[in-house]
């Protein structure tokens, strides 16, 4: 049967608009529009998507909501990595430390622009108009609708606005007066995606991760590598995350310094050092965070709510950035859903942070303490102590097993009611 969205639960349908076309606004889109709402459109700054990033992971508890909201995720699945395994390793001599299934891990490991032409492709499909080269400059938070204006000077108003506009959130200044400081988390990744030439592919001094898809994990004192091989060995990926002195700048397109890499490399198994040290240029991403929000709601209508990056960035290590834009997606289309009339949208998001908050705290710790365990479990094993291959395992199979929708809709009376009597004493609690 053709694919049909929910009827709305609202006459007329709530009118939404997204800002931020990457992959938590696409998938915004996708939810709301599932749920009956109406997305007027989608914007975004720039005026064309190139095959930004690379490698991203995608995991079942994402799949399985696109899945629901109509998507064929096979177009995921195929394009993800197809190795059923991945290996960590031994820094100095590449020592099997622990094997575990690839989707212990990150779910589908694609490349984010091949994954990001399939989310934008889906919201196509569903007639949403993306309008690119469209910067949103400024929030008016009032009732019963919103405005934004565009830098062209172009005004818009919707029911409600969701602001998935990224790491660096204007959003998050300007509706939720949070200022935006980045954190260094002390580490940066050097990262390069290249297809590797017929004469690498050839050299059997560099090409033992070359021959199929692929997924290692080398872990060493202070620093580790990700090795990810695609498409049956046309494409390759290599992201070492290093110690940052400070001089790194958060950017995503920051050339890295490949006789640095090559000097990090020196104490790397030789198996693949050689591809590493062969590689003409790489980029230098700094890792930040910010600190939790009180709260990702526009404290006047609460009309405006962030998602995403903006509100809930991520570690790499997480492997969870995406995915977990994708379920704060359904539980807003959710929250939305349960309210009796438009003029509850506030119920419905400060619903929608209360009950996101808690769980995206939970993915982004296990971020951390992967990179915790990784970088210390080495420290100990260069005296040839023996690991404990549950020690260095990726542990996010908890994450996947999650319906956040249904979630939402279980815990909705008992959430409501918390907000209801926050609202009516005037005292909104912040989330932390
Ligand atoms: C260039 C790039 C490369 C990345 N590479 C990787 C990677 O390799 N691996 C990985 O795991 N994660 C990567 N990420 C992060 C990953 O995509 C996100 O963690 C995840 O997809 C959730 O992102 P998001 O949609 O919330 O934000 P983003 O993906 O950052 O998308 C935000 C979007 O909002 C738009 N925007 C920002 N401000 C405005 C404004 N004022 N008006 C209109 N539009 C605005 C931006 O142009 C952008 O398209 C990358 C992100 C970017 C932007």
């Amino acid at each position: 049967m053709p694919y049909q969205p929910l009827p709305s639960s609202h006459n007329p349908p709530l009118t939404a608009i997204v800002i931020g076309a990457g992959l938590g606004g696409c998938a915004t889109a996708l939810a709301l529009h599932h749920h009956g709402h109406r997305v007027l459109c989608v914007l975004d700054k720039v005026r064309a998507f190139g095959r930004l990033g690379d490698s991203l992971g995608l995991g079942q508890n994402a799949l399985d909501l696109l899945a629901k909201w109509g998507c064929p995720v096979d177009e995921i699945k195929r394009i993800g990595n197809q190795a059923p395994n991945m290996t960590i390793r031994r820094w100095r001599d590449g020592k099997e430390l622990a094997v575990q299934p690839l989707m212990d891990m990150a779910g589908y490991i694609g490349h984010r622009g091949d994954y990001h032409d399939v989310f934008l492709a889906w919201v196509r499909q569903r007639a949403i108009p993306i309008r690119m080269g469209c910067e949103v400059v400024a929030y008016d938070d009032v009732d019963p609708q919103p405005i934004i204006t565009l830098k062209s000077g172009e005004q818009l108003r919707a029911d409600i606005v969701v602001a998935a506009d990224g790491i660096k959130s204007l959003a998050r200044p300007l509706v939720l007066n949070m200022q935006d400081d980045p954190i260094s988390s002390g580490y940066a990744c050097f990262r390069a995606y290249f297809r590797p030439t017929a004469a690498q592919k050839a050299n059997p001094k560099i090409n033992k991760y070359m021959g199929a898809d692929c997924v290692n994990f080398w872990i060493g004192p202070d620093l580790h590598l990700v090795q990810n091989t695609l498409r049956g060995g046309d494409e390759f990926n290599w992201i070492i995350t290093h110690k940052d002195d400070g001089d790194v700048p958060e950017s995503w397109f920051q050339p890295g310094d490949m006789a640095e890499v090559r000097r990090l490399v020196q104490t790397l198994d030789p198996d693949i050092r050689g591809i590493i040290e062969e590689t003409e240029s790489c980029l230098d991403w700094k890792i930040c965070y910010r600190e939790p929000l009180p709260t990702w709601v526009s404290s006047g209508t609460g009309r405006i709510a962030l998602l995403g990056d903006s509100c809930h960035a991520h570690l790499p290590t997480s492997a969870q950035g995406a995915s977990q834009a994708v379920e704060s997606a359904g539980v807003l289309a959710v929250c939305l859903d349960q309210i009796a009339e438009s003029g509850d949208v506030r119920v419905a998001t400060r619903c929608y942070e209360k009950i996101r908050f808690p769980r995206t705290r939970m993915s982004q710790r296990n971020g951390e303490d992967l990179r915790d365990r990784w970088h210390g479990a080495l420290k100990t094993v260069e005296e040839d102590k023996e690991i404990d291959p549950e020690d260095v395992k990726i542990k996010n199979r908890w994450l996947y097993s999650f319906d956040a929708e249904e979630d939402a809709r279980e815990r909705w009376n008992e959430v409501r009611a918390l907000v209801a009597e926050e609202i009516r004493r005037g005292k909104i609690t912040p989330l932390c």
